[in-house]
């Protein structure tokens, strides 16, 4: 099994590349890191941008860990992205995304990725208009596809979102849209799938389950997302705690016996900023020992607590 970091953990506590990277290889064991936008955000100034990246790419190299792809992360989800009403706003994410792939070459990544955009209520609940909201992603992808090649990427990593108002949600809309792209991309397109999306019940009902994601998408699906819930809200908990109900070596099972065990799967664990800092690095160290145990199989006799 692939097992892997999202950063997430990481935003306004352990900011410096050297002291996160040594953090996931020495304490949290890993090698695997889905980098995030939230610790360097593609707007911020070219010149202040690009030696903060390089500085990335170092304790990466440093630390013997391979940065698999760049992601969005909280900062870029509040905003509407590519579905924006306002065709000024849409140009703004198109721009985001350009300057995002950039991020992404900078530190060494060869995939970058998030949520494509949420239509605001308005749009949604008019078909003619949500029609061509969609149309308008569809070109949007295909132009950002080439921006990827030209900076040197080769995949493109589209995130599935527990909310019906953004493309795309299910497994049938998430088939549509690769479907639509089809031939039209210049690097690879593929799904991102996040458990705490994939399994929450408000949208999908108490009986939604990952196989249907698993057999419905298979190897179109490029990554996963890791994290505790109880399937009634995005939770991104870590282990344990009381109120996570997923159950990881089950999903583990679930994914082999799909054939989807090379699939990298990243933890992304979302702690409230007020948290206190030593809750969180015990919580974050206990989490990547529990997923190395029950998704990666590993055998570990103690748990390291440095
Ligand atoms: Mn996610
Ligand atoms: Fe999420």
């Amino acid at each position: 099994m692939n097992l892997g970091i999202n950063l997430s953990f990481a935003i306004k506590r352990w900011v410096e590349p050297p002291v996160w990277a040594r953090f996931v290889r020495e304490t949290l064991g890993l090698e695997l890191v889905q980098f995030t936008y939230d610790l360097l955000d593609p707007w911020w100034p070219e010149a202040s941008r690009r030696p903060m990246a390089a500085e990335v790419r170092k304790a990466a190299q440093d630390w013997g860990l391979h940065i698999e792809s760049a992601f969005s992360g909280l900062a870029n989800y509040c905003f509407d992205g590519l579905l924006h009403p306002d065709p000024a706003g849409r140009n703004a994410s198109l721009e985001w995304w350009k300057r995002a792939f950039d991020v992404a070459a900078e530190v060494g990544a060869k995939a970058s990725g998030g949520p494509l955009g949420g239509m605001s209520i308005s749009d949604a609940s008019n078909p003619k208009r949500r029609e061509q909201r969609y149309r308008d992603l569809l070109d949007a992808v295909a132009e950002l596809s080439e921006a990827a090649r030209a900076a040197g990427l080769d995949r493109l990593q589209v995130e599935c979102t527990p909310l019906a108002r953004e493309i795309p949600y299910a497994v049938d809309q998430a088939k549509a849209i690769l479907n639509d792209l089809e031939g039209r991309c210049a690097v690879e397109l593929k799904l991102l799938v996040d458990i705490g999306h994939a399994l929450y019940q408000p949208l999908f009902g108490p009986g939604a389950r990952m196989p249907g994601w698993l057999y419905g998408l298979g190897d179109s699906i490029g990554a996963f997302h890791l994290q505790n819930t109880d399937f009634q809200s995005d939770s991104h908990w870590g282990w344990p705690d009381r109120r996570g109900l997923f159950d990881v070596a089950g999903f583990a099972s679930e994914v082999r016996a799909a054939g989807l065990e090379d699939v990298p799967a990243f933890i992304e664990i979302i702690y409230p900023f007020e948290l206190a800092d030593e809750e969180v690095r015990q919580n974050i160290t206990s989490t990547a020992m529990h997923c190395r145990r029950e998704y990666a199989g590993e055998i570990l006799y103690s748990v390291q607590e440095a």
